[in-house]
């Protein structure tokens, strides 16, 4: 194991996808309305975000938060300097993000048949069956198509996750035609370590496809997992508001890591993404008020503050 690489290897700069809309909110009861979370949608591409998940094309039934995706994706302002993504599960779900207008989507099936069985309700055999089928009905519909595997770096049902099945799907989703691919932390078991390992070694099967790293703090390591993956070659992230969202393993658990966090972190080391820490962590604290509770993330709260200084 090669130890972490001197400061020059780092990226100068760094995409960020804000999950917010998705992660943060699926597991929210209090359900927004679908011009509030337009006007978050807006805050955010004011506050320099460019790549924002909107939505899930979910049954209604089962989430019913993401019960407005069509209506949602309806009222999105045409921009051509904006990704708007959703997440799809299913056919059925890339058909109706098709016709919703969206040009871009995210799949991704769990590398853990344990959990894919319990989550899915398919056999991890069975979901990578239907991931190529997935695949192929995007392409006809002319969306680009971010692929993804869950669970990476370990299962709460499974434990540990073998690499090889790791990268093995990883090539079997970059010959289907994946546009991207994103490696999910969905559990928040990664190390730096693991991270460092996992991350090199995709990066050099996607051969030059954007790998994309997708973490939940859910053991305090978020950031440090993604000072592990920039200087293996990782410069996409998914990121919430806050750090807003949960665990579906663990109730109460932290959620993603906090796009503010991440943000101002990698700004003080020189990394540009774009983003307006300070635009970002206002529009958290406006969601802490909504849903009148605290978010994990740390900079959203701080950032509200000018009675103390900050080191910029
Ligand atoms: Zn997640």
């Amino acid at each position: 194991m090669e130890p972490v690489k001197a400061m020059t290897q780092y990226p100068s700069r760094v995409v960020i996808e804000e999950q917010g809309l998705r992660d943060g909110l699926q597991s929210e009861k209090t359900i927004v309305p679908t011009a509030k979370k337009l006007e978050l949608i807006d805050a955010l591409v004011d506050a320099g975000v460019r790549r924002v998940q909107v939505t899930s094309f979910v049954n209604p039934g089962l989430i019913p938060q993401m019960a407005d995706a069509e209506e949602l994706c309806a009222g999105l302002k045409e921009r051509a300097d904006v990704i708007y993504s959703a997440l799809v599960l299913n056919a059925r779900g890339i058909e109706r993000a098709a016709a919703a207008g969206l040009k871009h989507v995210s799949a991704s099936i769990s590398v853990s048949d344990n959990h894919s069985r319990k989550n899915a309700n398919v056999s991890l055999v069975e979901a990578r069956s239907r991931f190529a089928d997935m695949i192929k009905i995007g392409k006809k519909r002319g969306l680009t198509i971010g692929g993804g595997l869950q669970c990476v770096f370990g299962c709460r049902f499974e434990g540990a996750i073998d690499p090889e099945v790791v990268f093995d799907i990883v090539k079997e989703q970059l010959d289907q035609g994946v546009d991207e691919i994103t490696l999910a932390d969905s559990t928040g078991m990664a190390s730096p370590h693991s991270v460092q390992e996992i991350c090199a070694r995709v990066v050099e099967l996607a051969n030059g496809t954007t790998v994309v790293l997708h973490l939940h703090d859910t053991e305090g390591k978020g950031l440090a997992n993604v000072l592990a993956a920039l200087p293996a070659g990782v410069n996409h992230f998914d990121t919430t508001f806050g750090g807003m969202g949960g665990c579906p393993f663990i109730k109460g658990a932290s959620g993603n890591i906090a796009t503010e966090d991440l943000v101002w972190m990698l700004s003080q080391m020189g990394i540009d993404t774009g983003v307006d820490a300070v635009k970002v962590a206002a529009i958290s604290r406006s969601l802490e008020s909504f849903f009148n509770k605290q978010f994990s993330g740390k900079m959203h709260r701080l950032l509200a503050r000018d009675d103390i200084q900050f080191l910029r």
